[in-house]
């Protein structure tokens, strides 16, 4: 008999006054107990909308009657069939607006709790498998990936199964995109990415650390190299500025200088001399999920008031509910239709505040939401010793600009063929961020998936 709760099985959470202090995950994710409790609410519909709303098309009705088993190793072999990173995606994908909004129990009720499932059959299967995982034949062919994010890491995964004998070249010296510099601890534990990457280790990919590729080597002289194909998931990691005036002054970060220097720069402990300011009074502008990764983690440095500054209402916010719920919980003050016009400086450079303007919504823009009006004369100064800002991110020019026939679109994204993720240059293929512009974890595997595919098709044509 499936369990006809109305509410999903709470997932149990640290308590926001200890957590907004600390460094250590938010939600603890569930027990057994749990897992099954909430796995008895799928109804394991004939027809399941939930797949159709995955972007990988994870088999979400037949991994969760796996758990009702008690099969968790069944569950697991379900997930991993169409997605190569399960602990990630249980716990970032924005389960909300795909796969748990087209869940049947979710038109009455609360849908069932797919992601906070996922996390728990990854999570079993990390702490109890013990057995290895089976390097496959090689067939003699090699694939060179750029980028170690979701999307590299992912097309490299879905390669070596195949039998590619696949390198990764990677910039930083940690392979992971933004799952390792971008997403905090607190909602995505370092030591989790870093298993996922052990495991496609084990499947024979070799990550190369510490190569920014297009200046320590170019795409054509990895076919000069052998490489009979290239995969560009380079990510958007260039960030956007408001370009107003100030924005030089000392105490101003990009958010992903300020989240790069906390979690692969590791500020956040103690034993390493980061070389970090540790603001009082910050204010963190944008609306996204980057400006309350900002803003809670400015709150866990120390940070007395952490204000998040956002144009339009709470309603327009592109964050996802459940993060701007927890950022409120924790403390952070939301400053709803404010718009930065300044970074007010002392002196000595250092920042002492940010000069903003009061607005209110107008009639609907492109985007379809409501534009953002100044209201003459409302300027006010809010007191803030750094101000981060959270307003986007772009593709990196480097790859495009060293690589005769990669094209790409006016806001410097790759061009390729949506169905291939062939770009314009014969034998390489992009996809995730470096072609969508900043997206989703999912998106990305999924785009890494399917230049896998192609990539094959490709190789074995030829
Ligand atoms: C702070 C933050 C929070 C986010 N939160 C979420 C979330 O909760 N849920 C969600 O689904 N998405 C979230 N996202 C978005 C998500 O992380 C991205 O969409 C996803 O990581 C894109 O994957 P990717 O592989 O395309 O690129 P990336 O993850 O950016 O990886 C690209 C990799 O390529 C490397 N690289 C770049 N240039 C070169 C070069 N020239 N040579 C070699 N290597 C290079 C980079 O160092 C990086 O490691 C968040 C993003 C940020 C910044």
């Amino acid at each position: 008999m499936p369990n006809m709760s109305p509410n999903k099985t709470p997932m149990p959470e640290q308590d926001p006054k200890i957590r907004s202090r600390n460094f250590d995950e938010v939600s603890t994710g569930y027990t057994e107990e749990m897992a099954l409790n909430e796995a008895a609410r799928c109804l394991n519909c004939k027809n399941p909308q939930c797949v159709t709303g995955c972007p990988v098309n994870i088999q979400i009705p037949d991994f969760i009657s796996q758990i009702v088993k008690g099969d968790y190793e069944g569950a697991y072999k379900v997930i991993t069939k169409s997605s190569s990173l399960p602990a990630v995606c249980g716990r970032v994908c924005p389960q909300e607006t795909q796969c748990e909004s087209k869940c049947v129990r979710g038109i009455k009720t609360e849908s069932v709790g797919i992601g906070r499932l996922e996390r728990f059959v990854a999570d079993y299967h990390m702490n109890n498998y013990t057995g290895k995982i089976e390097k496959p034949e090689s067939n003699g062919h090699k694939v060179a990936v750029i980028g170690a994010g979701p999307s590299g890491l992912t097309c490299a995964g879905s390669l070596a199964k195949k039998g590619y004998s696949v390198t990764v070249f990677e910039a930083f010296h940690t392979a992971g995109g933004v799952l390792m510099y971008g997403i905090p601890e607190f909602r995505l534990p370092k030591a989790i990415v870093q298993k996922e990457i052990e495991t496609l280790k084990e499947l024979g990919v070799e990550i190369l650390t510490d190569m920014v590729m297009g200046k320590v080597m170019s795409i054509d002289e990895l076919f000069d190299d052998g490489y009979e194909a290239v995969f560009v998931g380079t990510g958007a990691g260039l960030p956007n500025f408001m370009n107003m005036e100030g924005e030089g002054l000392i105490g101003v970060y990009s958010a992903n200088e300020f989240l790069t220097r906390i979690n692969l720069m590791k500020a956040y402990k103690d034993e390493y001399d980061t070389p970090i300011i540790r603001p009082k009074n910050v204010a963190v502008v944008g609306g996204g999920n980057v400006a309350m990764d900002a803003a809670r983690s400015a709150l866990r440095l120390g940070a007395e008031n952490v204000y998040i500054v956002y144009r339009r209402s709470e309603e327009e916010m592109p964050a996802r509910n459940e993060e701007i719920h927890h950022a409120k919980e924790e403390g952070v003050q939301l400053r709803l239709l404010n718009n930065p016009v300044r970074v007010v400086g002392d002196e000595n450079g250092m920042v002492t505040g940010l000069e903003c303007v009061e607005m209110e919504l107008g009639e609907p823009d492109a985007s379809g939401r409501r534009r953002p009006v100044a209201k003459e004369g409302s300027n006010f100064t809010l007191d803030v010793d750094a101000v981060i800002i959270a307003i986007g991110n772009a593709p990196n020019p480097l790859i495009r600009s060293t690589t005769p026939g990669l094209e790409a679109n006016k806001k410097g994204c790759i061009v390729v063929d949506e169905a291939t993720m062939k770009t314009t240059k014969e034998g390489v293929y992009a996809g995730g961020d470096a072609v969508t512009g900043a997206a989703t974890v999912i998106k990305a595997m999924g785009a890494g998936r399917q230049a896998a595919e192609s990539i094959d098709e490709y190789i074995m044509n030829k």
